[in-house]
């Protein structure tokens, strides 16, 4: 005899609740059942409470893994909690369900009844395989693209570095030419061979920042450490600097910390970083502008900030000038020279050094200011 449920409200809740969800007497037979079980099942309220639960359109929950978790886990554990259940449901076709269920003991009269949640997963897993092989899928592309960007890095390496021994030649031939060794040139021959010579310095600028860029790139630049003055450094470079201003008609300012530290840094890159930065700020600061160095030690570091007061970059831009070949285009800066590899190149070394590099913009024509740092002793990264 299957009893009824005297609770109007536990019957109500069962009724209502989204899921399918089965009430169980301990003999396994069905007192009541969520009407989404009904839905979800295609069965009838008729066919079903007061049914064993084996017994279910056409024995259809007659599952080996069901009896067993419902026959021994239960009775011994008083509940299970999301059991798979892979089956070839006769009204719904092949399905993934997950089951939970609770034995509880009714107060009215001591009756065991059995809470069981039939969760229908199949379509979450197949998702859940789909996303397994996208991840799948998308490692494999990361790790082509990086082999990828590994040639190419080398390719340019290799490039570069045959470029320049012809070039050199090119150059050295011209030198010897210009200078008149072998014999006088008429003034035109001798305007042509300097063109030649100019250009081939310029390409041979272009090819060693190209080189540097792609040894970074593929992880070969190194660093050749020594201890480093800052303070003469810093002077020296600012001489420089100087002179570029001098003809330009723009006024520089130094700071630098009475109490400056010598580093451990690559004497070279430090220098060409240096250079690079105060050089641009003096190429987009227009006549009449300021340009300026503030240097201090900041706990383990020490500190540079290259300022000016010129033509600023646009916030969308930020990125882009770290990019490589990227020249921002304002009409100030289209009167300017330069091929889009200084910034980008001297983030690379203050990055090989340990330090970080920041560009600082409030915005067009408000001014630049680049701050970065380098480690007092090396954290050298490769
Ligand atoms: P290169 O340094 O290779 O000769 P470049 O000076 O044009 O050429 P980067 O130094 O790499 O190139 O700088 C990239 C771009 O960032 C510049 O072309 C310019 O548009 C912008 N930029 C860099 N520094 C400043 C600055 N101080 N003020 C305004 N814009 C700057
Ligand atoms: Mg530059």
């Amino acid at each position: 005899m299957v009893e009824i449920l005297t609770d109007q409200i536990f019957e109500d809740i069962v009724e209502t609740i989204r899921e399918s969800l089965l009430v169980l007497n301990s003999d396994l037979k069905v007192i009541s059942v969520s009407r989404s079980f009904y839905d979800f099942f295609k069965v009838k309220p008729e066919e079903t409470v007061g049914q064993l639960i084996y017994d279910l359109g056409n024995k259809q929950w007659d599952i080996p893994m069901l009896r067993e978790l419902l026959e021994t886990i239960l009775p011994e554990k008083t509940s299970f909690d999301n059991y798979e259940v892979e089956h070839d449901f006769a009204t719904i076709g092949k399905r993934t369900m997950l089951l939970n269920a609770r034995q509880i003991e009714r107060e009215v009269d001591e009756e065991r009844i059995i809470l069981l949640a039939i969760e229908d997963i199949t379509e979450r897993k197949k998702i859940e395989a789909g996303l397994g092989k996208a991840h799948e899928e998308l490692k494999a592309v990361t790790t082509e693209l990086k082999r990828a960007a590994q040639v190419k890095s080398e390719f340019l390496a290799n490039m570069s570095h045959e470029l320049r021994t012809p070039l050199n030649s090119i150059n050295g031939f011209s030198e010897v030419l210009y200078d008149e060794t072998f014999g006088p040139l008429n003034e035109k021959q001798k305007q042509y061979v300097n063109n030649v010579l100019t250009s081939g310095k310029h390409l041979l600028l272009l090819i060693n920042q190209i080189l540097d860029m792609a040894k970074v790139e593929a992880g070969k630049m190194k660093l050749a450490l020594s201890s480093l003055p800052m303070k003469s450094l810093l002077n020296e470079i600012s001489l420089l600097i100087e002179n570029m201003v001098g003809k330009k008609k723009i006024k520089m300012s130094l700071e630098i910390a009475e109490d400056l530290p010598d580093i451990e840094a690559d004497d070279l890159k430090v220098k060409e970083i240096l250079y690079n930065l105060l050089s641009n700020a003096v190429k987009f600061t227009p006549e009449g502008g300021k340009i300026g160095m503030r240097v201090k030690k900041v706990d383990s570091e020490i500190e540079i900030v290259v300022w000016d007061t010129g033509i600023g970059i646009a916030s969308e831009n930020m990125d882009k000038i770290f990019e490589g070949f990227f020249r921002v285009d304002t009409p100030y800066s289209r009167l300017t020279e330069g091929t889009g590899l200084g910034l980008p190149l001297s983030k690379k070394m203050v990055e090989l050094h340990g330090g970080k590099l920041l560009v600082e913009s409030e915005g067009l024509n408000r001014g630049t200011s680049v701050r970065f740092t380098l480690p007092i002793l090396s954290r050298m990264v490769v």
